[in-house]
């Protein structure tokens, strides 16, 4: 049976045109327990939410009509008390990133890229957000001064190829404001890239719009990196918006965070990574939730992530699969959790167990002939490029390619 989607009920008081007006949505969101009570019979842990914790609260009405009518989805956009316990590993910046901050409003990390922090403000608040401590903290776009001292920084360093609008949503700006961004990034001749990370298409896909997409092809090549969790999601406005990105050629890649209690299980991960594909939006990571302040609740543990993972393995077209990896707490960047199907080596043999169970071995040719290509000048300096030693603002980090084989 071909995929369905069905639509969000809109609520009897609230007009179509509103309702389908991203503005509108952002301007009504819920912030207030009172605003939630509108929807949702809160629990008293969820009432306590509302008081016991620092981090700001808020939902899209037409989120918040959506997780009404799914039973795995509160977690997300609802406080609970248990936010305010402080947890194993209760990190306030979990992935170092202050640290790996050059300038103000980038995050330098790995040679190649930036991400670029152009506004702290989200349409909704996720409840394990890992950037709690920069998030929802001005609800501002960012200023002119750390607006030019970004820009300043990118275009002096032209190992930095591909630029990540991040926040808070950038699709929280206008195409105004946004294409301003775009225009700028485009002056800088080593820019390739130009990744957009938004939580919008899971939770206000009214944003998109063929004027918005109009604009962005003028930048080309972006790619808007999404955040659905749950198959539940995946409405039909969230199927409309995602039509309309793969139709007018701006890829969409998914990256998904395990959910304690709401997405930590194969036939989840499984419906909603095929439902992102049938929409032609590329399933990409499955992250670990990282260990931000307040999140034990929210955290599943690594053996939970990888059953999940080896159940998807050959059941799942290999399209569908996300890759399963772990930002390291402290800034040590993504690792990468792979089934391992290697059981023995044994000098050039190799024995592998498939996912189905099946063992085979593979027996490399002589190595005596493994030769490299003779050529490789025209883009050994481009590779070099990319591997320059330190980066951000911290120079005890290096990194040694090896391009010695032998
Ligand atoms: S949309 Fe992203 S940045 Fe904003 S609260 Fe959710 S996870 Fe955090």
């Amino acid at each position: 049976m071909v995929l369905q989607f069905s639509s969000v009920k809109i609520p009897g008081d609230i007009s179509k045109k509103d309702w389908f007006n991203w503005k509108w949505q952002l301007r009504s969101s819920l912030k207030t327990r009172e605003d939630y009570e509108k929807y949702f019979s809160l629990s008293e842990d969820e009432k306590e939410g509302f008081i016991s914790n620092d981090f700001a609260v808020q939902s899209t009405p037409y989120y918040a009509q959506l997780v009404k009518s799914s039973c795995s989805l509160r977690k997300v956009v609802i406080p609970n008390i248990q936010e305010s316990k402080k947890g194993r590993q209760a990190l306030k910046d979990p992935l170092g990133e202050e640290k790996h901050s050059p300038v103000k409003h980038l995050i330098h990390r790995y040679p190649d890229r930036v991400v670029f922090l152009v506004t702290d403000l989200c349409p909704i608040y996720c409840r394990y957000c890992t950037r709690k401590r920069f998030t929802a903290t001005e609800k501002s776009i960012i200023q002119k001064k750390g607006y030019i001292e970004a820009l300043e920084y990118i275009k002096k360093n032209p190992g930095i190829r591909e630029v990540i609008l991040s926040g808070g949503d950038p699709l929280t700006l206008t195409n105004l404001v946004l294409e301003k961004i775009l225009k700028d990034l485009r002056t800088i001749e080593h820019i390739e890239i130009i990744r957009i990370g938004s939580r919008m298409p899971a939770v206000c896909p009214m944003r998109f719009s063929k004027s918005f997409t109009d604009m962005i092809k003028k930048y080309h090549p972006c790619f808007i990196m999404s955040h659905f969790n749950h198959p539940d999601e995946i409405t039909l406005e969230a199927a409309d918006a995602l039509n309309l990105l793969a139709d007018q050629g701006i890829p969409v890649y998914n990256q998904m965070v395990l959910i304690n209690s709401v997405n930590n299980h194969p036939a989840i991960v499984q419906a909603l990574s095929r439902r992102l594909l049938f929409l032609r939006a590329r399933p990409y990571y499955m992250f670990q939730c990282d260990p931000s302040l307040g999140t034990d609740h929210l955290r599943t543990s690594i053996k939970n992530s990888q059953w999940i993972q080896k159940n998807l393995w050959g059941v799942l077209s290999g399209l569908a699969v996300p890759r399963l990896a772990v930002d390291l707490p402290g800034g040590g960047g993504k690792v990468e959790l792979v089934p391992n199907g290697q059981i023995q080596t044994n000098n050039q043999s190799h024995t592998f167990k498939g996912w189905d169970g099946m063992v085979a071995d593979y027996i490399d040719p002589d190595e005596k002939t493994i030769q490299l290509p003779s050529d490789t000048s025209s883009y050994l300096q481009e590779w070099q490029t990319l591997n320059q030693q330190s980066y951000g603002n911290n120079p005890n980090i290096t990194r040694k390619s090896d391009l010695d084989f032998n």
